[in-house]
């Protein structure tokens, strides 16, 4: 090869690599070792320090990038000169236009054929970018740590479940220092019923935000809220954790739900929430085969504590009857209160009818708020109606219904008591319902009547006075005694009206016979009135019958009323002051039915009473019983020495009759002298003796 092909061929070489300088992303330049003086610069390098490539060849290192910047740098490339090896640094190169830059300077020895070197070749990145991008991360790094010290919420960063940070709210809120956290596996802090589903969200990496529960360093269980992130930090996935505490939350809800779901007066559970329980209840008991109770729980008296001393001493004892029933009750039991004074309670957990009756027996004795209404001494008691699962209805509805019917049967049978179900019952409580509309026309349609049987003196059997006994011609089924509809007409207050009809129709009929001279002639004659307890408990009652006596133009003198001892004892506070305003309207006060409550005499004699009714059962009883003989004997005799009449009811053969007078009963009543008959039949019977 000669020397001008020779040249030649460097010159393209060299134009050649000069292009590939000029296009690499990089500058580059190359200094003698001795001299310092340039060599060698690719565009990018020559434009980064203002100069063009042809003026930069032949200045020196120190010229090219200022005096500052060389004596900084010297030392560098001594040490590449001198030790031979590749050195690398960066630093900041402002741009001509003062923008910041900052470059990555490699300085690598070029060294000749003698491994001495020759030249220093410089390779400069510009890295301006990656400065850029790594301040941002450092600020939004400052930046969120300063978040985290602000935020009232707990955050907790980890790395593969090891907690790296946590904040101040979140180490108060578990109770652990920051020294105590960081290190250990988050899990630790979880509450143990939690950790499979924290573990899972864990596992898959999801960000989501869901509620959950962590352990206080002292063993409390905080329900929180957790919001969890995946986030990059120090180039590294974090998993960052927000916990939120929702105590308040929760108990703010609880307050919600609770509001919802019970009597704001008790507390128990109202009526929705009850029957959603029950269901539950019964669906447990179907699958294990269990026996459950519903019990139908109504107040007695309370109506008349309510009317007669306002609602907020009838709320009071609502609240008295629901603690008590809370006191007798186990934690599993269901108590709910469906308004008004009904209440009702679901037991599970029974082995038979016997577990229930044990329940029963303890809620009557430990149920009964003494009150005093009016100054009365009145005591409320509960009627209890019972239903069992599953033999009186798989359905709630059904056994409620069930329960309800039983307990009207309780207060019929004189409350204070329970009742449980009887299929029976169920006839009864239909053909009652049919009843009940049919006793609230009956009234209007003129269907009651009054029967008379009549009652004469033992001595001269002559007609001392009439008991009035109501019948009800039902349009299709004939003359109705009471014992079939008083109960219904009790328990719906039309007994109210009723009775007061009847003791119209009686003072009427007694005033009509005066003036027929039917009875005129027989002395001072009477007409008996039963009542009703719901009468004589109602607040004015000697006012009503002044009314009807006014009303009818009847006097007093002809009118007897017939109460039974529970109507007395029941309000033994009242009943003095009732019977004292009656007598003083010349009325007749008698105890009817006599010794089949269970008082003494001695609990009547403070009463001012007349009339003693000796009950028809002892008389059957008469005259072979000895048992019988002894205790009307005695009722009687006692009777007689208090100076009360005494008189036998259901008196039917002239042996009892003897007997009974041969004690001292003055009057009779029953088959033996006449029965029960319409008013034209008894007028007809006075005119024929
Ligand atoms: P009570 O007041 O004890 O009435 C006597 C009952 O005995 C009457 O039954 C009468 O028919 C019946 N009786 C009388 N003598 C004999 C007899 O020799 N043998 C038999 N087996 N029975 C006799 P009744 O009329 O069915 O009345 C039943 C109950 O209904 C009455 O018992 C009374 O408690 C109540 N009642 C009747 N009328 C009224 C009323 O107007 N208002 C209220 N609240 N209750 C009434
Ligand atoms: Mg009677
Ligand atoms: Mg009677």
């Amino acid at each position: 090869m000669n020397a001008a092909t020779d040249i030649a061929a460097r010159a393209t070489e060299a134009a050649r690599f000069k292009l590939l300088a000029d296009y690499l992303p990089a500058w580059i330049a190359l200094y003698d070792a001795k001299t310092q003086i340039c060599l060698f610069a690719n565009r990018g390098y020559a434009e980064a320090f203002g100069l063009t490539e042809a003026d930069i060849l032949g200045k020196t290192f120190a010229e090219i990038i200022g005096p500052e910047a060389a004596a900084l740098i010297q030392p560098s490339v001594e040490r590449v000169l001198s030790e031979r090896v590749a050195v690398s640094y960066e630093r900041e190169l402002p741009a001509a236009d003062g923008t910041p830059r900052w470059i990555e300077v490699h300085l690598i020895p070029q060294l000749g054929a003698d491994g001495e070197p020759v030249a220093s070749c410089v390779l400069i990145n510009d890295i301006t970018k990656h400065r850029l991008a790594e301040r941002q991360v450092r600020e939004s790094e400052a930046r969120l740590d300063k978040f985290m010290l602000a935020t009232v919420e707990g955050i907790l960063f980890h790395r593969e479940g090891i907690t790296t940070d946590v904040n101040p709210p979140c180490c108060e809120l578990v109770g652990y220092t920051l020294n105590e956290m960081v290190g250990r596996h988050v899990l630790s802090f979880i509450a143990p019923d939690e950790l499979a589903k924290v573990k899972e969200v864990m596992r898959a990496g999801r960000e989501l935000r869901y509620e959950t529960a962590v352990m206080h360093k002292d063993g409390t269980r905080i329900p929180v809220e957790f919001i969890v992130r995946t986030l990059e930090r120090d180039g590294e996935k974090l998993r960052m954790t927000i916990v939120r505490d929702i105590r308040d939350r929760l108990a703010s809800e609880a307050r919600i739900q609770h509001l919802a779901h019970h009597d704001g007066l008790t507390g128990l559970l109202n009526r929705a929430a009850f029957m959603d329980r029950m269901a539950e209840l019964m669906r447990r008991a179907e699958r294990k085969g269990e026996m459950l109770a519903l019990l139908f729980i109504d107040l007695d008296n309370f109506k008349r504590v309510n009317d007669s001393l306002g609602h907020l001493e009838g709320d009071q004892v609502l609240t008295t009857v629901s603690e008590r029933l809370l006191g007798a009750l186990r934690g599993s039991d269901l108590v709910g209160r469906f308004g008004g004074d009904e209440f009702v309670v679901l037991l599970s957990d029974l082995e038979s009818r016997a577990d229930i009756v044990v329940v029963l027996e303890a809620l009557l004795s430990v149920v009964e708020v003494p009150v005093k209404a009016d100054g009365r001494a009145l005591s409320v008691t509960p009627s209890i109606g019972v239903a069992v699962y599953p033999d009186d209805g798989k359905q709630a509805d059904e056994l409620i219904q069930h329960a309800d019917t039983a307990m009207y049967r309780a207060k019929a049978r004189g409350r204070a008591t329970y009742q449980f179900f009887e299929p029976a019952l169920a006839e009864t409580a239909l053909r009652d319902l049919v009843l009940e509309a049919e006793l609230a026309q009956a009234l209007t349609r003129n269907e009651f009547e009054l029967f008379f049987q009549p009652q004469v003196e033992a001595t001269t059997g002559q007609l001392s006075g009439a008991e009035a006994l109501l019948r009800w011609r039902h349009p299709e089924r004939g003359l109705l005694a009471p014992d079939s509809f008083i109960f219904v007409a009790e328990r719906h207050r039309l007994m109210l009206a009723l009775g007061e009809w009847v003791m119209r129709e009686a003072a009427a009929t007694a005033r009509r016979w005066r003036e027929q001279g039917i009875t005129h002639s027989h002395g001072p004659m009477r007409i008996a009135v039963n009542l009703s307890r719901m009468q004589f408990h109602l607040d004015g009652f000697a006012e009503t019958v002044k009314r009807v006596l006014v009303d009818t133009g009847a006097s007093g003198q002809w009118l007897e009323l017939e109460l039974t001892e529970r109507m007395l004892i029941e309000d033994i506070a009242h009943a003095p002051a009732t019977l004292a305003q009656l007598r003083a309207q010349g009325l007749t006060v008698s105890v009817d039915d006599f010794g089949t409550g269970y008082t003494s005499l001695a609990h009547l004699t403070e009463l001012p009473l007349d009339k003693l009714k000796i009950d028809q059962s002892f008389v059957a009883r008469l005259p072979d019983d000895v048992g019988a003989q002894a205790i009307t004997r005695a009722i009687v005799q006692m009777a007689v020495g208090l100076g009360l009449t005494v008189t036998a009811e259901g008196v039917r053969t002239a042996a009892q009759w003897q007997l009974l007078a041969s004690w001292g009963c003055q009057q009779f009543q029953g088959e033996l002298v006449g029965a029960p008959m319409p008013a034209s039949e008894f007028e007809a019977w006075v005119k024929a003796r």
